[in-house]
């Protein structure tokens, strides 16, 4: 059956004044909580879309070759590890579909040709962790997470994507298109200037279904994909993003579209619901999509 299943990578702990840069702590602390230290959650979801026979994993998480650099909450449970609770193996996976290419959300991309936990000096040979999968970003974004600069230095290891070109598995994509006949990507740009999200038509999952927008970073949290101001600190071109969530809202609301946000805690899937003048995203459930 045709189904979209929010798989993460675990969930990390990030400095609050990353998530939401400018928007005073007076007015996000009213819709998210931070702990002691001022860290928020952020969940690394990665859905698996399963529809025209092929499955399709969408962003990477952050892998386990830059641990150090990341902050998790205990008990994590890697991508892999949740594939293989489903009974997937790395083999099965046909397409990797990459929104960006941050290091949180091209980690598992590529791995080490070599035992994980080894005392023997590994291979410094990096591959392909999902061998039969091919992989798409748009090609602006792959330009600029191979040439950073003094800000986007921290953001892109070329670890996690450079060996994808290397083994020939990475396309370079020109714009938004269809990579089958129900899943399409289009350009969100402003997070980053080559960022781009996915819709799954909704005929895949039955008729009359809406179409579900898989947003990746055009929001961190459902709350900015609602509020055309809360925009990120990590976004490079945060007036982009304003208007990508202006035009990519009003798309949302014509169609009655489910939403998936990359890293939203409480509401990972939602829809935009009108009261009054006001359009509010609230949690919904659709049997198809599993959380
Ligand atoms: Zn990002």
């Amino acid at each position: 059956m045709n189904s979209i299943r929010l798989l993460s990578d675990g969930t990390l702990l990030s400095d609050s004044g990353g998530a939401f840069g400018l928007v005073p702590r007076s007015k996000w602390s009213k819709v998210m909580a931070a702990d002691e230290k001022g860290r928020l959650p952020q969940v690394l979801w990665t859905p698996l879309i399963f529809v025209d026979g092929i499955h399709i994993l969408v962003d990477c998480g952050c892998g386990d070759k830059y641990d150090s650099l990341f902050e998790f909450e205990s008990h994590r449970t890697t991508q892999l590890e949740q594939l293989a609770q489903l009974g997937l193996t790395p083999e099965d996976i046909g397409m990797v579909v990459l929104t960006h290419l941050h290091g949180d959300h091209s980690g598992w991309c590529t791995r080490k040709n070599g035992p994980a936990q080894s005392n023997e000096i590994q291979t410094s040979a990096l591959v392909p962790t999902y061998p039969n999968a091919k992989y798409f970003v748009q090609r602006t974004e792959y330009e600029d997470a191979v040439a950073t600069n003094e800000r986007t230095r921290n953001t892109y290891f070329a670890d996690n994507f450079v060996p994808l070109s290397q083994a020939g598995v990475l396309t370079l994509l020109d714009g938004p298109c269809h990579l089958t006949q129900n899943v399409q990507v289009v350009l969100t740009p402003g997070h980053t200037a080559g960022h781009q999200s996915l819709i799954v038509a909704g005929q895949a999952f039955g008729q009359d279904e809406p179409p579900v927008l898989i947003l990746g970073e055009l929001a961190t949290y459902m709350i900015q994909f609602e509020r055309l101001p809360w925009v990120t600190a990590y976004d490079v071109l945060p007036m982009r993003t304003i208007e990508s969530k202006r035009a990519w809202q009003g798309w949302a609301q014509m169609h009655g579209a489910t939403l998936i946000c990359s890293h939203e805690p409480i509401t990972p899937v939602g829809s935009f619901r009108n009261s009054g003048e006001y359009s509010k995203i609230i949690a919904v459930q659709r049997d198809y999509i599993v959380v």
